[in-house]
Order: C-alpha cells, then structure tokens, then sequence
C-alpha cells in the first residue's frame, strides 16, 4: 500500500505574529517539494487562525498541538476540537509525552482528546513512546503496545488518524535509534494497528519523531513503515524544515 508522506512541524511554545514570515518561506518552499509529501504546520493556539490565513490554497495544513476533550463549557482556559476547526486546524497532536509528563496526561485522556479531534472531523495524530529506562530495561515495545491499546479512539480510520513513534529519550537531544530499532517499533506498531483497526490499520500514516533534521532525515524516511516525520526544533524555520521534506 502506497502511504503519502507527512512531514509535520511542531512549534510547541514557540512563535509571535512576527513568525508569520517564516510560515511564508514555509509555504513558498514546499511548492517545490515532492508530489507525495504533505506538509503540516503546528503553531501555539494563538497563531493558527492567523497562519491558517496565510496557508489558504497552499500544500502546507495548519494544525493545533492539543486540545480539549470536551465541546465546550466550563473549562477555563480550554480550547475544543471545534473552535480548532473554527480557526482552521486540520490536525491535532495528541498525547505529545511533554503533555503526559508535564500535565500527567493518561491513555485515557489522550484517547478521549482523540475521539474528540475525529468528532470534530479533523485528524488526531496520536503520539506513542518508551522512556530511557523503559527501552533500557527491554519494554519498548510493551510500553508503546500498552500506549497503543489505551490511546487509540474506537473507530479511527487511515482518513482520521495518524500515529507519532517518539521515543522521548530522542525528543530534543540530538540522539536517534537506530534504523534496525526504528524498523522494529514501526513494524510493531503496524501490527497492533492492524490487530485493532482492522483494515484501515495498514492505511494509518506512522510518523517518526525525535531529533529528525536535514542530515538524517533521508535515513529514517527510507525506513519501512516509516510514513512521515514529526519534526521539534527543526520545524521552526523554512531553512531546517523544508530539507527534511525534500529528503523524502
Ligand atoms: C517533538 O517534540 O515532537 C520533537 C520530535 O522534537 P525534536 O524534533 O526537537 O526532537
């Protein structure tokens, strides 16, 4: 089964009105990018109305790091899957493990936030990974299968979801598994999505993440089952980010 390749930005808390600029250069490369690739920008929440905007008619989507559970009410300072769409999000990261360490999110709210993304008609990109520890003591894969079984809505499709591997010891450090480790944790998480989605788990895009930058990229993109890249610190200009998609 022939997957498009999704290349997606991160910006976490990073990015001002100014940064609309570098969103242009973005829009302007990926014009020249292969056919195949998709290209996903993910700004703070108070850009993407405004970058959503700009990247109207152009190949690059607009999407949103996180989101609310719930369609609306009492939850000061929230933001739901509806006013993401509202504002022009197509994507929403969910389950990001700065989220699931920092504000101690658990499978069963990253699943719920995830149910609620697919409710809005938009698309989760559900992100998965070991810990250090966890990959030193040999639990990768029952770390990642146990996030898998508890994250992943009921009823997802290849259309409405997208799953991020990101082991978090690489998150931001520099260091990368292997390609044979890479290999392994994408060929298990395509089989567990095939165990619980049946079908539309050979369609689900499965996204590497964790220190992807222009000098490795090409590598871990050859990888099989390895359908895209979510990209942290090198999403943040046209410069670091546009070389990653052209090394599909
Ligand atoms: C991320 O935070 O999702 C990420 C992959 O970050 P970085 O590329 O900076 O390691």
């Amino acid at each position: 089964m022939t997957r498009s390749k999704l290349i997606a930005g991160n910006w976490k808390m990073n990015g001002l009105a100014a940064s609309t600029a570098e969103l242009d250069k973005i829009i302007a490369g990926s014009r020249d990018l292969p056919a195949r690739v998709e290209v996903l920008v993910c700004p703070p929440f108070t850009l993407i109305d405004r970058f959503a905007d700009r990247a109207e008619r152009s190949r690059v989507a607009i999407g949103a790091q996180d989101v609310h559970a719930k369609e609306s009410g009492a939850h000061t300072g929230c933001i739901s899957a509806a006013m993401l769409r509202d504002a022009g999000a197509s994507h929403v990261i969910v389950g990001h493990s700065e989220r699931r360490t920092d504000q101690k999110e658990s499978d069963a709210e990253v699943q719920a936030k995830a149910a609620a993304v697919i409710a809005a008609g938009l698309i989760a990109i559900v992100c998965v990974g070991e810990t250090e520890a966890e990959r030193d003591a040999g639990e990768a894969t029952a770390v990642v299968g146990r996030q898998l079984a508890g994250s992943l809505p009921a009823g997802a499709t290849a259309a409405n979801l997208v799953v991020a591997y990101e082991p978090v010891w690489a998150i931001g450090t520099g260091r990368t598994p292997s390609t044979a480790d890479v290999a392994e944790m994408h060929a298990f998480i395509r089989g567990r999505l095939r165990a619980q989605l049946g079908g539309e788990g050979e369609g689900v895009r499965i996204l590497y993440g964790g220190s992807v930058k222009a000098s490795n990229a090409a590598e871990l993109l050859a990888v099989p089952d390895v359908d895209g890249a979510l990209v942290g610190g090198a999403s943040l200009t046209a410069e670091q980010f546009l070389p990653i998609g052209q090394a599909v």
